[in-house]
């Protein structure tokens, strides 16, 4: 088994697309010194070999060790250096990375193969003993934080007490001397703590740090980063060992992020950040704010020239916008990293169409690009721009760098743990930081918005906040943040914890208290894209909505009919004249408690023209669309009172005795409503509600027909079922002989497939989700539909009713028709449509473009592979 790929010297045994196997930092570097980009050597071990190290009981695979030593080998042959040397040592970084990006989530050590002789053999070949001494500090605080898992607290607090006594701020300004001393100082702590003395010999720091950087993978916040971002099935990280270059050798170095197109709008502009006489980490750490690529230019312009052939060289190469790491050393450029870049759901959409019309991509490939959520964070919410500016002003308490736009409202919070309390009993929440860490992945993603008040675009916070469209201001430096206190100051006001404040992220503005939100304009690029999806998708894509407000939202996302229009609220509410829903509650009540079947005819002759208007406005506001209706469905003690003195109330109203009502309530109650009597069985008992509905709708649709003034539009209707149980998905053949289609209502579906109830689950479904305890789902099956189980009894379903009526129509409305695998799924089933809520119009339409093009991909590659036989 090959466990290792080797890259440099122009050459490289791995590609761009070994990701799976070799990480995308593995992939990314592998690719770059295959087209000609300055990358140091090195060699990437597999993520099979961490997937081999968690399965057996954290050892490694017997031909690792060998590899490893033949790899060393090759890169000190490479490099003409040796790890550990005395004279002339090599020096490696120790990187995680897995297939999917994480950012920050996983480690990776730097500077190692240094020990108390190849430190100064470091010092004498670069003549730069204080850059040798300050180097190995680095490598002695993070093999101490990452492999042995000493608090980063105490070493930190080592150096800043070092800082005071020479009264120095900036880091470059330490002498070697005091590094020197800072270096004994925290090999004297790991003793103390360990019991042992910090390693000298570079093969045991090396087998140390890839254990660590395996041990990453499964560490809480990359469990937690995996888990909210949905990254499940893959194998772990592999571990690229780098030969170092150093941007911290002088004033003639550095090291910075850049970005080839803006990831915050998606122009396309060169973007990204540089720190001269820096090593790698001190960038996205955010300890110095660093200056733009523009400062970079004017001066070293030469390596500006060459980094922005590197740009267009890499975006023509992966054809998509990257994030790229890279390091000078003493006036030479090194490529470090590149990897698609996160970006805003904006940009996402910008660069999508951008690149089609510069012929980069083709229109298939900018649908695949563009993922559900990123049309869910298009519609965050945006401060409203007609509000006074002068009002504002006045609220205003700092203003910072803005990282990624839209805006957030909520209550100022100054730990992660906290904001995940608070989130969790239903409060909105901005997390406030001096800057943010891995750790707090939890917090930030349970948080409106985020704001630090250090870091810059590339800090972590504005990293990962962009990856999931969150507001995020940082760099807002006129905070003063009192962690103890919980509390900031600024522009002369105190905001404790649990006051309100609000986040402009376009313009980096915090506010104090709550500034009214609205809807944001859709950018043009959105439109262009959708418009592509329809083109492409065979699925329709209808919605569900009850009143004519609702209906028109969702035409304006691009529904194209109602799948289910619930007609409950009928009963009891008047949305057009609230003043009035009393009559309907009371006819209902009169037709409840009714004992014969004229009597209850007689109630219901007085719903009768309140329904008939409400569905004529329903069937305007859809001009002439199909509307799927669902007569009653819920059982008739939901539309009575519970409690004594209402019951009387009612008894009085409808003029018969308080008894007769209470008798009735007792009469209906039942023991699992979900259950109970509902639905069509309802109709058994009391056809005559369904006739009034169906009189009703036939009626109105009369009516609107003559207000649209459709030239030749007929009335036409057809009368099908929801499919919401076990027996009716079985029995599909049987019903498909008098229903005309089927509505698959999968909310209830999952419930009675899986004999679960939703309400009830919240408690313990997580544990089936949570890839630590037992991940035995992928997803929560009422967000994504349970495949195996419910979806092969949707399977079943269509398969019997087509049987028997070969042009049966299908669709399936409920939440899971808003969600992109679901939709998918239908699609794979053959349904005609879905039908999802208005907000979830937009992404059912991309998913059921996505899962045309993902049907085209495989057939092609299936014919691939009979032509290759
Ligand atoms: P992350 O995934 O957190 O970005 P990286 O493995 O990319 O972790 O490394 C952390 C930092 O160290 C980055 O800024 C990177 O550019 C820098 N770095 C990694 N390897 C080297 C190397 N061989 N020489 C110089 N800098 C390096
Ligand atoms: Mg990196
Ligand atoms: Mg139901």
């Amino acid at each position: 088994m090959k466990y290792i790929y080797f890259f440099g010297a122009r050459k490289a045994q791995g590609s761009g697309e070994m990701k799976d196997l070799l990480g995308g930092k593995g992939a990314g570097l592998a690719e770059m010194t295959r087209i000609g980009l300055p990358v140091p050597a090195g060699f990437t071990i597999t993520t099979v070999a961490c997937d081999y190290y968690f399965k057996h009981d954290r050892k490694h695979p017997r031909e690792l060790a060998g590899q490893v030593a033949a790899n060393l080998k090759r890169l000190e042959r490479v490099t003409g250096k040796k790890l550990g040397d005395a004279k002339d040592p090599l020096l490696v970084s120790v990187r995680s990375g897995s297939a999917r990006s994480m950012p920050g989530m996983m480690e990776t050590i730097l500077n190692l193969g240094l020990n108390s002789r190849s430190v100064t053999g470091l010092a004498r070949t670069t003549g730069n003993e204080r850059f040798a001494y300050d180097a190995y500090r680095r490598f002695v605080q993070m093999y101490s934080t990452v492999v042995i898992g000493l608090a980063k607290d105490e070493l930190e607090a080592k150096l800043r007490a070092m800082k005071e006594r020479l009264k120095v701020k900036d880091d470059t300004k330490v002498p070697a001397e005091a590094w020197k001393q800072l270096v004994s100082e925290y090999k004297e702590h790991f003793r103390s703590k360990t019991g042992r003395d910090f390693p000298e010999d570079p093969q045991e720091q090396l087998w140390d740090a890839i254990g660590a950087v395996f041990e990453s993978w499964m560490a809480e916040k990359a469990v937690t980063y995996r888990r909210v971002e949905k990254i499940t099935g893959l194998l772990g990280t592999a571990v690229s060992v780098v030969q170092m270059v150093f941007g911290n050798t002088g004033e003639n170095s550095g090291t910075g992020v850049c970005f080839t197109r803006d990831p915050s709008t998606g122009e396309k502009t060169f973007y990204g950040d540089f720190l001269i006489n820096a090593q790698g980490e001190d960038v996205v750490a955010g300890i110095r704010t660093p200056m733009h690529l523009k400062e970079l230019q004017r001066r070293m312009p030469e390596i500006y020239e060459q980094l922005e052939s590197a740009r267009r060289l890499l975006e023509t190469h992966y054809r998509d916008m990257q994030d790229m790491e890279f390091t000078v050393e003493d006036g030479k450029l090194y490529m470090l990293q590149t990897r698609g870049g996160k970006r805003t759901p904006a940009a996402t959409f910008k660069m999508a169409v951008d690149m089609v019309s510069e012929r980069l991509i083709s229109k298939e490939e900018a649908l695949m690009r563009v993922k559900p959520e990123d049309i869910e964070r298009l519609f965050y919410p945006v401060i409203d721009a007609s509000l006074p500016r002068t009002d504002l002003n006045k609220r205003r308490l700092a203003t910072g760098i803005s990282a990624v736009p839209g805006a957030a409202v909520g209550k100022a919070v100054f730990t992660a743990h906290e904001a995940e309390e608070w989130a969790q009993g239903g409060q909105k929440v901005i997390l406030v930081r001096r800057e943010t860490s891995p750790e707090d992945v939890g917090g930030m993603f349970v948080a409106q918005g985020i704001l630090t008040a250090t870091g810059g675009k590339t800090s972590h916070a504005a990293v990962v906040a962009r990856g999931w469209g969150k507001c995020c201001v940082v760099g807002c430096e006129q905070l003063d943040i009192d962690y103890a206190e919980k509390r900031l100051r600024a522009n002369g006001r105190v905001v404790r914890q649990g006051d309100w404040i609000t986040l402009d992220g376009s313009e980096g503005a915090v506010y104090e208290g709550e500034v009214a939100l609205i809807m944001p304009e859709l950018p043009p690029a959105y439109t262009t894209l959708m418009k592509w999806a329809d083109a492409v998708r065979r699925l329709g894509v209808r919605t569900n909505a009850d009143t004519p407000q609702d209906a028109r939202k969702a035409r304006e996302m691009g529904a194209e009919g109602i799948g289910l229009c619930r007609t409950e609220h009928m009963f009891f509410k008047d949305f057009e004249q609230p003043e009035r829903s009393h009559e309907r509650q009371l006819a209902i009540q009169e037709m409840i408690v009714a004992e014969s079947g004229d009597a209850r005819r007689k109630a219901l002759e007085k719903l009768l023209p309140f329904q008939r208007r409400d569905f004529v406005g329903l069937f305007k506001a859809m001009d002439g669309c199909p509307v799927t209706i669902r007569l009653i469905d819920p059982p008739l003690h939901e539309f009575v009172p519970h409690d004594r003195a209402q019951q009387e109330e009612v008894a009085r109203k409808i003029g018969v005795d308080a008894k007769v009502v209470i008798r009735r309530v007792e009469q209906l109650r039942e023991a699992n409503p979900m259950l109970g009597h509902r639905g069509c069985r309802l109709a058994i008992t009391y056809p005559e509600i369904l006739e009034m509905q169906v009189r009703a709708i036939i009626e109105a649709a009369r009516v609107a027909d003559q207000i649209i003034k459709k030239a030749g539009v007929k009335l036409e209707y057809s009368v099908g079922t929801m499919i919401e149980l076990p027996r009716a998905a079985l029995l599909a053949d049987q019903i498909a002989e008098v229903a005309e289609f089927f509505s698959f209502g999968t909310n209830d579906l999952t419930q009675t497939v899986m004999g679960l109830s939703r309400d009830d689950a919240g408690r313990f479904l997580p544990d089936y989700v949570d890839e630590k305890k037992a991940g035995i789902f992928p997803a929560d099956p009422f967000q994504t539909l349970d495949l195996p189980g419910v979806g092969m009894m949707i399977k079943w379903a269509i398969d019997r009713g087509r049987k028997t009526k070969p042009k049966l129509k299908i669709g399936i409305c409920g939440e899971h028709a808003g969600d992109a695998a679901s939709v998918k799924f239908c699609h794979q089933v053959g349904m005609d449509y879905v039908s999802p809520s208005p907000f979830g119009v937009p992404i059912a339409r991309l998913a059921a473009a996505q899962a045309v093009i993902e049907e085209r991909a495989a057939g092609r590659s299936k014919a691939k592979g009979k032509r290759k036989k």
